[in-house]
């Protein structure tokens, strides 16, 4: 017996974890700072800490109550029925619930390259096929209808990511709604805003609820996470907002449970913390400023809670950068080979991200220097 052909799947590569960095490298974990993974540098908001560690005598008991109190907490954030909204295991759950409620066989997904690899995975488990549309660097990654459109061909789900992973660029939502009425009836317009509490821009909610002039509309989807701005990347949970017409298809497609207790208890508790986004939010403005000034290399604009770096070569950059105990994404794997990511960290961190980088590119430069002269 074997598993089925998965010669199509490609593994998702992380970004790497302080404590395998320093083992593999036999040293001390407390060298390092990690802004690989766009996580939270404040850590998570401190009352769903508190709400973390009082729902563990709780945790023999199935999520029921937890899951029916935070849906309707996230339902009255965005003003939505609570059928609505569909928690899941992370964000990618709720993508796989998506893919679960919308992909036949053999239907298409059409995805950003470079982009987030969990859409084209979650569409191979579901039996899709994946086609790309390109943001291309030389146009700065810039997100238009026309870029999507002209390479749609009647997939049944279409992907945009706003702000977007790894560039930080975003979509005006004139634009999504042109991405809507140019594809397919039966196709279903997903936006991610993974990262949309750092955008200073309107919601894609405002499409599906008919808000802000957009007209109500049945065939887009907002994808939301609680592991960026709220700090809670280790718990797993985000949320898709759905469309009130086919909102009762949740009950059918979710896993069980998958929201944890301990997930959804922290979850109404870092929603209920403005403050704690609010500073995070602010950190990541800073810091991407910062980045942008103080790095010598090409960083382009970003509306995230990361940069994206022109550096030449990534894997070499990433590794000195490492090092020198400062881990950062080397964006390869994204099919981009010239750039690294940074993710905002607090001030210190963001200074010795900038400090590092900058001592990498000049050592390379002067070792190219050196090379040159002897050459010669
Ligand atoms: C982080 C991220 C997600 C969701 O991640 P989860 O941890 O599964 O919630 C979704 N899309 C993009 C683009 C991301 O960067």
């Amino acid at each position: 017996m074997q598993p089925r052909d998965l010669s199509e799947h490609v593994a998702y590569e992380a970004g790497r974890g302080i404590e395998e960095v320093a083992r593999e490298l036999g040293r001390d974990p407390d060298e390092f700072v990690k802004l690989a993974s766009n996580e939270n540098p404040h850590g998570p908001s401190p009352a769903a800490a508190v709400a973390i560690r009082e729902a563990a005598d709780g945790a023999s008991s199935y999520p029921t109550a937890a899951h029916a109190d935070l849906t309707d907490a996230v339902a009255e954030r965005w003003d939505v029925a609570s059928e609505q909204v569909w928690l899941a295991n992370g964000g990618d759950g709720a993508i796989d619930y998506l893919s679960r409620a919308t992909l036949e066989p053999g239907d298409g997904v059409l995805v950003p390259t470079p982009g987030f690899a969990y859409y084209g995975m979650s569409a191979r488990f579901h039996h899709g096929g994946v086609e790309e549309y390109r943001l291309s660097r030389e146009d700065d990654f810039v997100q238009t209808a026309e870029t999507v459109l002209d390479a749609y061909d009647g997939e049944r789900v279409v992907y945009l990511t706003s702000p977007h992973n790894p560039s930080g660029s975003t979509i005006p939502l004139a634009d999504v709604a042109e991405v809507a009425d140019g594809t397919g009836d039966d196709a279903l317009v997903v936006v991610d805003e993974a990262y949309g509490e750092f955008a200073d821009r309107e919601s894609a909610v405002a499409l599906i609820e008919g808000r802000d002039g957009f007209d109500a509309r049945e065939d887009v989807a907002v994808l939301r996470t609680f592991s960026k701005v709220y700090g809670l990347a280790g718990i797993r949970l985000g949320y898709a907002i759905v469309p009130d017409a086919w909102a009762d298809a949740y009950a059918r497609v979710n896993t069980p449970f998958a929201a944890s207790e301990i997930a959804c208890r922290a979850g109404l508790a870092a929603l209920g913390d403005d403050e704690h986004v609010e500073r995070t939010v602010e950190t990541a403005r800073e810091a991407r400023e910062y980045m942008r000034e103080g790095i010598d290399a090409d960083v382009w604009p970003s509306e995230g809670n990361f940069v994206l770096v022109d550096v030449g070569e990534a894997t070499a950059v990433a590794e000195a950068m490492q090092e020198r105990g400062v881990i950062v994404r080397d964006c390869t794997s994204f099919g981009l080979p010239g750039c690294i990511r940074i993710t905002c960290g607090t001030e210190a961190e963001t200074e010795r991200a900038v400090e590092t980088l900058n001592e990498v590119l000049a050592d390379r430069d002067r070792q190219a220097d050196r090379r040159g002269v002897t050459d010669a």
